[in-house]
């Protein structure tokens, strides 16, 4: 059976009243892409604006000549829009619960209020130590109120905020601080996790060995561990923020000045500094995290991503709080103390919207339902994913046993680049399919693309590269120091459209499922494969936990299916089962599918926020494997030298 006959499952009981409902999206939609500047002349008056814009939209994606403009004429701030703006009607409630790593350290609330006054704070240190409009900084902080903090008070004088994953290692962060020429980094002293603890100052001081000596070093003295520290160049943040005036006037800035500039994860290549504005990526948050979560005043939001992602970007801070929302901040891991965390931090906290990555359902799913069972999950309303395609194994699981059938899952298909969803069902509009990320988000314009002739590809029921016909508010506008690069990597390829770089297919229905990176697609004996769909079949076995699929050069048929495998805990690799695992990609997709070599592999190369490094498995697949290129961002390099040594290929 192929996964576009599967049934859709249609929108549960309850969505009657969602902001947005079928008749809503057709007539929004049309309207969206039949007269962009009336529609988001319209919404993007969701802001406060301290000249309102008179010029909408003005966008080129002829190559040579890319700019992208969005309400280009009018000045706001960014952080009086998330916090000043609601002080009147708002200042009590609370802006950001923040749940620490150990459960049985209280949880805090922090008010609109509360927020005010450490974000001017925090503001008005930076400006103590030189920091200007246009002047960047690093933030490589844990997943504490402090980077909330720090973003907004950025944001509150004009700085660019530039945050690298407290995951990073020294080296990741040197590449980071000197590439966006940045005065200082804001770090803490250890940040725990999981129960362990990470000295990030100790980190931060070997980064800043290869960087400018005038960078500057603010420490947030989080959990008062010791730690070493540098006079002259050290500031203790908190200490500071006592010292200076809770109120701290915002900057006006133009539309288009840069809000931050964001890393790629790294999963295809070198990261690319992602630059984002100020006006249109925050009409784009605001508006995606308030129809495609259905948020309504007074819910309790969760997105579990870090904020070193662009998710915890556009998704814990600046789109729930430009909506005045109630936002969650985990400090902690989903297994610690045990495999049930998320769903006793969803019940604890009452959590109404929920939104993880396929990554971690696939490793709750391993753990089994008892984890899921324990706890009282009636709040939850809507549940949410992203990073990747979810297979239908995890759809299925995450909607029977979290969702217990009564919430819409949200396939959010998005990149670093888009700010924002681009592809998404609504709760209260679309139908799902397990694995589809359904329907475009308003004014967006989906094209599949040949990928040889670079042809459009009209019509349902086809298969291509995905690219987008024209300009959205939350798109990115340059990569950070290099137009060019910025060109060629997304206009250069497919004339007059953004390449997102992943390929896709368009159903019968019109729904679009994500097939994978446009360099995942293998050709076997002329046939076109995404290897999603390949993993997804071997994922769907009860006794694989993961699966990554790739090509290789077989003499033959072109390219040949080469799988690596991960088993279930306790199931022990057989020829056995590997005879099995082959008739079962046979019966799922068809003899085409089945992979021609199988390793198991104990773990997989995987970015630190849980996406597979295909490009380094192709390498080892081609028995090419002297030269992996950047892994600066892989999480656990070990896991390569073990695949490397056992590999299948040796020709
Ligand atoms: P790099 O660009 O450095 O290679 P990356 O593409 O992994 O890294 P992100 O911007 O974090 O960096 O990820 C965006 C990509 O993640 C998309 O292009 C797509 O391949 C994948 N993705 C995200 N959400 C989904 C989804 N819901 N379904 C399928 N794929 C998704
Ligand atoms: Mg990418």
């Amino acid at each position: 059976m192929s996964s576009e006959t599967i049934g859709k499952h249609p929108i549960p009981a309850g969505f009657e009243d969602a902001l947005i409902k079928p008749a809503d999206y057709d007539r929004m939609y049309a309207e969206s892409i039949n007269e962009p500047e009336a529609f988001w002349g319209r919404e993007g008056k969701r802001l406060d604006w301290i000249e309102p814009y008179t010029k909408v939209k003005n966008t080129n994606f002829a190559f040579g000549d890319v700019s992208i403009k969005w309400f280009e004429d009018g000045v706001l701030n960014a952080s009086v829009n998330c916090i000043d703006r609601h002080l009147e009607t708002r200042a009590d409630q609370t802006a950001i619960i923040f749940e620490p790593d150990d459960p049985k350290d209280a949880a805090q609330h922090i008010t609109y209020a509360q927020l005010s006054e450490n974000v001017n704070r925090m503001a008005n240190v930076l400006l103590s130590q030189g920091i200007m409009r246009g002047d960047r900084v690093v933030i490589y902080l844990p997943m504490i109120p402090e980077a909330a903090y720090a973003m907004l008070a950025c944001a509150r004088i004009g700085a660019i905020h530039s945050i690298v994953f407290a995951g990073f290692s020294p080296d990741a962060l040197a590449n980071r601080v000197n590439d966006s020429g940045a005065k200082v980094v804001i770090t803490a002293d250890t940040a725990p996790r999981g129960g362990r603890r990470t000295n990030l100052k100790s980190n931060a001081d070997a980064a800043l060995l290869h960087c400018s000596d005038k960078v500057r070093c603010l420490v947030v003295k989080h959990t008062g561990d010791q730690t070493t520290w540098i006079e002259g160049r050290d500031i203790d943040v908190k200490e500071q923020m006592k010292h200076v005036s809770p109120d701290c006037p915002p900057r006006p800035m133009n539309a288009e000045d840069p809000l931050f500039v964001l890393y790629t994860s790294g999963s295809t290549g070198k990261p690319k500094g992602v630059v984002h504005t100020t006006g249109g990526y925050l009409v784009y948050a605001a508006m995606t995290h308030q129809y495609v979560f259905d948020y309504k005043d007074g819910d309790i939001f969760w997105c579990t991503a870090d904020v070193g992602w662009v998710t915890g970007h556009s998704y814990i801070i600046y789109g729930p709080l430009a909506n005045g929302a109630t936002t969650l901040m985990f400090e902690g891991v989903p297994t610690y103390p045990d495999a049930g965390r998320f769903w006793e931090v969803c019940a604890k906290h009452k959590v109404n919207q929920f939104y993880t990555a396929p990554t971690a359902i696939r490793a709750l799913m391993g753990k089994g339902t008892e984890f899921v069972e324990k706890h009282d999950l009636s709040s939850l309303r809507i549940l949410g994913t992203v990073g990747e395609p979810i297979n239908p194994e995890a759809w299925n699981w995450y909607n029977d046993n979290v969702g217990k059938g009564r919430c819409p899952i949200v396939d959010t298909w998005w990149q670093t680049e888009t700010g924002g969803h681009l592809i998404t069902p609504l709760p209260g509009a679309t139908e799902t399919k397990p694995g589809s990320a359904t329907v475009p988000f308003f004014g967006i314009k989906p094209a599949v693309l040949d990928p040889n002739s670079a042809d459009l590809i009209e019509g349902n029921g086809v298969e291509g590269v995905l690219c987008i016909a024209d300009s959205w508010p939350g798109q990115m506008r340059t990569v950070w120091g290099d137009h060019q690069r910025f060109m060629e990597t997304y206009f250069q390829q497919y004339p007059g459209y953004y390449f997102t770089g992943d390929g896709c297919r368009r159903d019968q229905d019109g729904y679009y499922w994500i097939t994978g990176r446009v360099d995942d697609v293998i050709n076997v004996s002329g046939h076109r494969m995404g290897t999603a769909e390949v993993e997804s079949a071997l994922v769907a076995h009860e006794k694989v936990a993961e699966a990554a699929v790739v090509g290789y050069p077989h003499s033959v048929k072109g390219q040949g299916i080469y799988a690596y495998v991960t088993l279930m805990n306790g199931v022990e690799p057989s020829e056995d089962l590997r005879a099995e695992l082959e008739k079962w990609v046979r019966s799922e997709i068809g003899p085409i599918a089945k992979p021609d070599l199988i390793q198991w592999a104990p773990g997989m190369p995987k970015t630190r926020s849980g996406k597979i490094m295909r490009r380094i498995l192709r390498k080892i697949a081609e028995n090419d494997y002297g030269a992996l290129g950047d892994t600066s961002t892989l999480a656990e390099p070990e896991v390569v030298d073990e695949l490397i040594a056992n590999r299948m290929n040796r020709g």
